[in-house]
């Protein structure tokens, strides 16, 4: 007869069974991999400049390897995260290159287009008004027709039918002073949709072969009122700095990565300031978050 294990050695044998061994197929999995892998690097002396480091395996970086002050340019590294996908045979297919997105809030914005303006009022401004759960915002897209939008965060919307979404939304308008004023039927508003309008940024906007401009690289808050100039100095940027990259400038494409990180920067800065200068309801959790200097 065979004699039973104790339970400390059962689970011990278990874990050294999970453990695999060289050789041991571990069948079709997923797997993130670091690229370049992280070893060793030039420290360097240079004040002025540096160099990347191998971009891929067999790929020597091309010189200068001294900066104007004639010292040695430290390396930078430029870390990619891979998804890889290994089937059982151990075959291998890099099928991802992972970015992250950070958010800075959860903020949406509910959105209805309005006809008949109210002649009273020409349909020629864009006006901001805050109420206690987030801010209106009204622009002209025509002489008639005008965008009418409610910003606030996802989780204080109405978590029911669409019909209370309408409700929700009307309740909020009721609040406000001077957008009612710019319609003959805003209460009469059916269709609404709902977009994201949080700021969010990815953390590298560069990456092999490719490299991110307009809202793909930051989402400013509709605030801001940047998005489509943003857009587009972003595209006059990276096509500066593509050509740069293709005459020999390795390193325009950092300056371009670090001049986004800059932008955004500024741009989360400047927010801050706007929201804090809101102070009328210390108990909202909407103003709360953004009062808060720590949130922002
Ligand atoms: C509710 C709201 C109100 C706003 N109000 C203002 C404002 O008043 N002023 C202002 O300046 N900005 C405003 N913005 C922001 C502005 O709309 C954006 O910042 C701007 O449109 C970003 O431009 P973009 O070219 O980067 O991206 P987008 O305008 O989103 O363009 C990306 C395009 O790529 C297409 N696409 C996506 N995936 C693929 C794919 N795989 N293959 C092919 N095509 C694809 C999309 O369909 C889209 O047409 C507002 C945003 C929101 C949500």
């Amino acid at each position: 007869m065979r004699k039973a294990k104790s339970r400390g050695a059962q689970s011990k044998s278990r874990a050294q069974s999970a453990l695999p061994t060289i050789g041991t197929r571990l069948g079709a999995r997923t797997e993130f991999r670091i690229y370049p892998s992280i070893g060793v690097a030039r420290i360097g002396d240079c004040r002025d400049s540096f160099m990347i480091g191998p971009e891929a395996p067999g790929l020597v970086p091309s010189g200068p390897f001294r900066g104007a002050d004639q010292g040695i340019k430290p390396q930078a590294a430029r870390f990619r995260i891979y998804r890889v996908e290994v089937d059982a045979n151990e075959n291998e297919v890099v099928t991802e290159e992972i970015v992250a997105v950070h958010a800075h809030d959860r903020q949406v914005a509910v959105v209805a287009f309005q006809v008949c303006a109210n002649e009273a009022h020409p349909n020629t401004r864009s006006i901001v008004e805050t109420t206690e759960n987030g801010w209106w915002y009204v622009a002209p897209i025509n002489a008639t027709r005008s965008m009418c939008m409610f910003v606030t965060d996802d989780d204080l919307l109405p978590r029911g039918a669409k019909r209370d979404l309408r409700a929700w939304w009307l309740d909020q308008l009721r609040q406000a002073v001077f957008v009612p004023r710019q319609f003959r039927d805003l209460a009469h508003s059916r269709d609404f949709v709902t977009r994201s309008a949080r700021s969010q940024c990815l953390d590298v906007p560069v990456g092999s072969g490719w490299l991110a401009v307009g809202d793909a690289a930051m989402a400013f808050d509709p605030l801001a009122s940047q998005g489509i100039v943003k857009a587009l100095d972003h595209g006059w940027q990276a096509a500066t700095s593509i050509a740069a990259y293709l005459k020999g400038e390795h390193s325009s494409l950092e300056k371009f990565a670090l001049q986004q990180r800059r932008e955004y920067a500024v741009f989360q800065a400047t927010r801050a300031q706007y929201y804090r200068l809101e102070q009328r309801w210390p108990r909202s959790a909407f103003w709360r978050r953004r009062n808060d200097a720590t949130k922002l």
